[in-house]
């Protein structure tokens, strides 16, 4: 008998970006409901992803390491334990990758939101996931999700998912943040802001010689609605309208410069183009390439 395969194969692909290699590297899915949609009826999101042959509103969740100058640096940790069982496999695909966490000499994050920062730390011995490296992030992110007063307005959910669980993973790294405002923080990286989803919420362009890719970060959260309605939001955007302006913003950019663009919710392995389509845009998925 013929064994069928009982597990998918691991997470990992890697893209050459000029000298640089960046590895996207796969926490899993997120699946869930439409509500926490905003600008946009149940109705045609719906529609929407019928027309995409999309059966539920998921959100894959990536992170990706990036080989540059002799050094590696992890963009993102996952969802840890967090959220959903179908997510949190970070750690098993970046051992399949052949990666050593002590060896990552730099965590950068986008923001500071569950999906991206709960795989720092394991809470079970409160030690680093990630023991040799520093913390990378804009500066805002700290400063707002360790803000008592802004903690004390927030809902149950964001109490516990946003400011709690920020604080208790980055904790352990406290003597080892390094905050950035926007430039190079990381040899061929420029860290460049774009706020609303969170309030130092940051796309990392990687460039070597002529060739670039941008990592959008939370510039989408469910790909096939938010590109073909740059206005829709997401519940938990701290800035719904900064939100929706950075987006556009994102999408003229990557359009226009016909960039390469990567992103923490986009389908794995996520290298993509984008193009205008009628009032939105759509994603047109990036070739197989060799890494060399
Ligand atoms: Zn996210």
């Amino acid at each position: 008998m013929v064994k069928v395969p009982q597990h998918q194969i691991p997470g990992v692909y890697h893209r050459r970006v000029g000298d640089i290699v960046v590895t996207a590297l796969s926490d899993g899915f997120l699946d869930g409901s439409l509500d926490v949609l905003r600008n946009i009826s149940h109705d045609e999101a719906r529609q929407i992803l019928t027309d995409s042959f999309r059966p539920s509103r998921r959100t894959p969740v990536n992170a990706f390491l990036v080989y540059s100058a002799g050094r590696v640096a992890l963009i993102e940790t996952g969802s840890g334990n967090y959220l959903l069982p179908t997510a949190g496999t970070l750690l098993t695909n970046l051992k399949a990758a052949g990666v050593d966490p002590a060896d990552i000499e730099s965590v950068l994050l986008t923001h500071m939101h569950p999906d991206h920062s709960a795989g720092l730390t394991d809470m079970t011995t409160g030690k680093r996931n990630y023991p040799n490296a520093e913390l990378v992030v804009h500066e805002n992110e700290p400063k707002h999700w360790f803000d008592d007063a802004k903690m004390a307005v927030a809902t149950e959910r964001a109490k516990k998912l946003y400011f709690q669980a920020a604080r208790e993973q980055t904790l352990p790294y406290k003597d080892r943040w390094r905050l950035f405002r926007e430039g190079e923080v990381f040899p061929g990286i420029t860290a460049i802001p774009r706020t609303g989803h969170t309030p130092g919420h940051t796309t990392f362009l990687i460039s070597s010689g002529k060739e670039q890719l941008l990592i959008w970060g939370d510039t989408v959260h469910v790909p096939e609605v938010q590109t073909a309605r740059p206005e829709v939001c997401m519940e938990f955007d701290t800035d719904a309208d900064a939100a929706a302006a950075s987006r556009r913003k994102v999408f003229d950019m990557v359009a226009t410069d016909r960039l390469l663009v990567t992103g923490m919710h986009m389908h794995f392995p996520g290298f993509a183009h984008l193009v205008r389509r009628g009032s939105g845009y759509q994603l047109i998925p990036a070739a197989w390439e060799q890494v060399l």
